[in-house]
């Protein structure tokens, strides 16, 4: 059954059914292939599979089947020629980049990346003569004034981690092929439930599966779907250096993609919910939510996103103390950096995901020390609210938080 290539399919009916090949047991769920090198019938069989020549899967560095299907699962998501998974959402990108880029190429990138996207470009691929220039994430004119003549990548991440800034895509993607470059879009916080950039003319889309395409916290992951042109050299790359992703990974990972879409729905919908009653709360000096009219890239966040996504951040009053105190004051939030789970989680940027960069970084990013993100999972919305007005609550009259239990 190969579903992705049948235009009568809706992308729910994708989710379950795609990249599905039966083997000859008849299994209803997926197989998992837990194999790192495959058979061949003769020893011309496996010469014309080593030369290409006949397909098929030789090695799991290479291929492996229920790495295949996991593929054909998210490329028919997201609307993609081909995808390539990896072995993490940062080998993705690295992947990306080994592919597209060498010595003396330029990448123009919007602040607010990743955290570890962020030293990646700054420190890594700096030190193999790539430069990177970060520009702000809503300005257009910056994209278009940081072009060099070696610019070959624009990299941007909507809505951004933690602050939730909404990049154009089709005004990004304009811009870069007027300058004869990509433009890759990490659309991690999204997925494709909520957001296909390559219909906004990305020309690849960047995930850590690791987040909610898993969407239970249990195994890392990663993929690069897009312009085939574009993984087939991102496949180059990976069949050589082996940043692979492993059966079992995809297998978990191809099994979330069937849930995708109705977590992403209730997990949006809980977020909405919670960044309306974090608008009311006296302690809180700022919420920044796409999906809130407040947010200054709303419009355009409705335009190019289903929903505002399930990442909520807000700025407590009273700077890091305050917002430490929030934190220690949760019984029921999980405290780790991690986002796209089921379990909501609670974390202090400036002091975790994005500790590791520069403090004048940092403040340019706007990412203050009362900042808190808020990745929102599937449980009871009044449950988080009671958890989350304990510590704002104290924030305001400096008693002393209970231990949590
Ligand atoms: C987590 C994350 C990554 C990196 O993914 P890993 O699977 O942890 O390597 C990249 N981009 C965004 C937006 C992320 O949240």
């Amino acid at each position: 059954m190969n579903l992705p290539e049948d235009p009568v399919f809706h992308a729910d009916t994708l989710a379950i059914r795609s990249g599905i090949e039966r083997s000859q047991f008849g299994e209803h769920s997926e197989a998992m292939y837990l194999t790192s090198s495959f058979v061949f019938d003769s020893a011309a069989q496996a010469a014309a599979r080593f030369s290409g020549a006949e397909e098929g899967n030789v090695y799991a560095r290479f291929s492996n089947p229920t790495v295949s299907a996991m593929q054909t699962r998210l490329a028919a998501l997201e609307g993609a020629e081909a995808c390539v998974a990896t072995a993490s959402g940062m080998s993705a990108i690295l992947s990306l980049a080994m592919a597209v880029l060498q010595t003396g190429d330029h990448i123009v990138a919007s602040t607010g990346l990743f955290g570890a996207t962020q030293q990646l470009f700054g420190n890594i691929l700096s030190k193999f003569g790539i430069a990177t220039s970060f520009v702000p994430a809503t300005d257009l004119n910056a994209y278009r004034e940081a072009i060099r003549p070696r610019t070959r990548l624009f990299f941007v991440e909507t809505p951004s981690n933690p602050l939730t800034e909404v990049v154009d895509i089709a005004g990004v993607a304009a811009i870069a092929h007027e300058a004869g470059a990509l433009l890759a879009v990490d659309n991690c916080f999204c997925s494709p439930a909520l957001q296909r950039p390559l219909e906004f003319g990305a020309d690849v889309v960047v995930h850590s599966a690791t987040k909610y395409l898993d969407g239970q916290g249990r195994v890392l992951g990663g993929a690069v779907a897009g312009n085939k042109v574009v993984t087939d050299e991102v496949f180059k790359f990976l069949r050589t250096a082996g940043p692979s992703l492993s059966p079992f990974n995809a297998w978990v990972i191809l099994k979330g993609l069937e849930t995708l879409r109705i977590r992403m729905d209730a997990q949006s919908a809980a977020a909405l919910e919670l960044a309306r009653w974090l608008e009311a709360q006296p302690g809180v000096a700022r919420v920044y939510y796409p999906g809130l009219s407040s947010h200054p890239q709303h419009a355009l966040a409705m335009r190019q996103q289903k929903s505002g996504g399930a990442i909520v951040s807000f700025d407590v009053e009273g700077g890091r103390e305050a917002a430490w105190r929030v934190i220690d004051s949760t019984r029921l939030l999980s405290i780790t950096a991690n986002l796209g789970d089921t379990k909501t989680t609670i974390t202090h940027p400036a002091t975790t995901t994005h500790g590791r960069i520069s403090p004048e970084a940092r403040a340019a990013a706007g990412i203050g020390e009362s900042l808190l993100r808020i990745a929102v999972g599937l449980e009871s919305v009044e449950d988080l609210k009671a958890d989350l007005a304990r510590g704002l609550a104290l924030s305001k009259s400096q008693a002393i938080p209970e231990c949590r239990s």
